[in-house]
């Protein structure tokens, strides 16, 4: 498959993608407290993209049925929004598409429920700064494998895993564009990356084993051992001046 390179005009309609994918996953965030139900943040952040006149890129996607994935403490990716009811100490994870003009903006993010415990704080630190490691590396010049490499050496030495069986994707008129970006790898290996990619990359980190199973809705998918597990995402820009994040909070 093609990686398809995005002009600065194409770069400039995914700013716009990018900022109410942000601003619509930290208002699903900003709401993660004890005692409210996943259904309500997925309200807030679909409410969010519709007003502002973007198309929520999950919603039917694949039959998913609902705006935002929102995924609980041993849930890694896909959760379905519904009555769950969220708990002091939980960890939430929201993954959040935005479409407009033509399009889409993929961010994800790891919100504590109140108070977390030390091990789940480190968790979502580890995974956090894979992301921003990974992120550093999103540069003219380097390999794909340079990205995931930065993921895994960042994470692994803290006794974290990185999940194998999802990966990271290149993103612009289609929500999962060309090349896949794996969260495991080798420095200096795969394709080049050039000026005008846009990849989503999105470190999902386990704070036990790194096997993954996907429950009978067909969706969820939870850690094996029954272990924490985070997710930290951003749409990235290569470009000759550096990487743009295109989904950072304004
Ligand atoms: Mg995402
Ligand atoms: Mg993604």
């Amino acid at each position: 498959m093609m990686v398809i390179l995005k002009t600065k005009n194409e770069l400039q309609l995914m700013q716009k993608a990018g900022a109410i994918t942000a601003a619509a996953l930290h208002a699903g965030g900003a709401a993660v407290k004890p005692g409210v139900t996943t259904k309500e943040i997925d309200k807030i952040i679909h409410d969010y993209i519709v007003s502002h006149g973007a198309v929520p890129s999950f919603l039917g996607y694949g039959g998913f049925p609902a705006s935002a994935c929102i995924s609980v403490n041993d849930e890694v990716i896909h959760g379905i929004p519904g009555n769950r009811v969220l708990q002091e100490g939980d960890i939430v994870s929201i993954d959040v598409g935005a479409k407009i003009n033509g399009y889409h903006g993929d961010s994800a993010y790891t919100f504590p429920c109140g108070k977390i415990d030390a091990e789940t704080q480190k968790l979502l630190d580890g995974t956090k700064k894979s992301l921003e490691n990974a992120i550093a590396q999103a540069v003219v010049g380097n390999r794909l494998g340079d990205i995931s490499y930065a993921v895994q050496s960042t994470v692994e030495p803290m006794g974290l895993s990185v999940v194998r069986e999802y990966v990271g994707h290149g993103v612009g008129r289609d929500l999962h564009e060309a090349p896949e970006v794996p969260n495991y790898g080798t420095a200096g290996r795969g394709i080049r990356l050039a000026a005008g990619m846009v990849l989503a990359i999105e470190p999902m980190i386990n704070a036990g084993g790194w096997p993954i199973k996907v429950l009978g809705d067909g969706w969820t998918v939870k850690t094996r051992d029954g272990k924490m597990s985070a997710h930290f995402e951003h749409t990235v820009a290569i470009t000759q001046n550096g990487p743009v994040i295109l989904t950072e909070l304004k």
